[in-house]
């Protein structure tokens, strides 16, 4: 044909689309590492220990990217169904099933890509979704957990993703989000705003070639509500025993709900 692409095999064009997207997916990691110091991984992990994962759990991650709270999620509950097997308690471990939804196709690619180098089985525990955090494609009462780290501000219409997270929880089931939010500590703020504002922009230019869409990051967490605003919205949508945690004095913060 004329047009010079289709020359490349299919196999070796979806490889090299696959690698593309790979290494989008690793400056990304870099860059969390980078503009967390490291910490995000820690604020993950006490996400995971709020979750309180229990084996044969029904378990959804919205904006799960690349499957990192889901691998968490499924690392907890692998250490937990060891003392199962060992018949206290009453699960299963095959009845366990963790849904990843994110609304980009690729993040869900790599996070794909990811479970299978861990060496899950295809569709073993974990199911990759593409969806909206908007409009989920889940049944009423179908979860047992549902998280969001760093998704929900990205998010166009805020009450409407709490209403859906609401609406697929099970009763009894916990709503947990994480996400970079309001600092109030004097001092230490002014340290953070010129961190913010001058320091992610200039690294987000320098290792993912990218100024722009760090400089929007930035801004998108000055809009996103305070910690107790956030906290009165989750209470509208009708979760019980709303509260949250701020970590680093509020750089993130976990909000928390039960739907009873
Ligand atoms: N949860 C992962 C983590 O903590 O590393 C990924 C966070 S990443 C900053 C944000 C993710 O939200 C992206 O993968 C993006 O595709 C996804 N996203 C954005 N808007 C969304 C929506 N409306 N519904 C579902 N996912 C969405």
């Amino acid at each position: 044909t004329s047009f010079g692409y289709k020359q490349v095999p299919e196999e070796q064009k979806s490889k090299l689309v696959g690698n593309v997207f790979s290494s989008v997916a690793s400056s990304y990691d870099l860059m969390n590492d980078l503009m967390s110091v490291g910490l995000h991984r820690l604020w993950k992990d006490r996400l995971i220990s709020k979750l309180n994962p229990f084996p044969g759990m029904k378990h959804l991650d919205v904006a799960g990217g690349t499957g990192d709270v889901a691998f968490r999620v499924l690392e907890r509950i692998n250490s937990v169904s060891h003392r199962a097997m060992q018949g206290t308690l009453p699960y299963t471990e095959e009845d366990t099933q963790i849904y990843v939804c994110d609304i980009n196709p690729n993040m869900l690619n790599v996070g794909k890509k990811r479970a299978s180098e861990r060496g899950y089985k295809e569709d073993n525990f974990l199911s990759w979704i593409q969806g909206d955090a908007e409009a989920l494609s889940f049944e009423d009462g179908s979860m047992d957990g549902y998280t969001i780290a760093f998704g929900i501000r990205n998010v166009t219409h805020i009450e409407k993703a709490l209403s859906e997270a609401y609406r697929v929880l099970k009763r009894g089931g916990r709503f947990l989000c994480l996400e970079l939010s309001h600092v109030d500590v004097p001092l230490f703020k002014e340290i953070y705003d010129v961190y913010s504002f001058s320091v992610i922009p200039a690294m987000g230019e320098l290792v993912a070639g990218d100024r722009q869409s760090y400089q929007y990051l930035v801004e998108s967490v000055r809009r996103f509500p305070n910690q107790e605003k956030f906290a009165q919205m989750i209470q509208e949508a009708g979760f019980a025993r709303v509260e949250y945690e701020n970590l680093v004095g509020g750089v993130v913060a976990i909000h928390s709900g039960l739907k009873l």
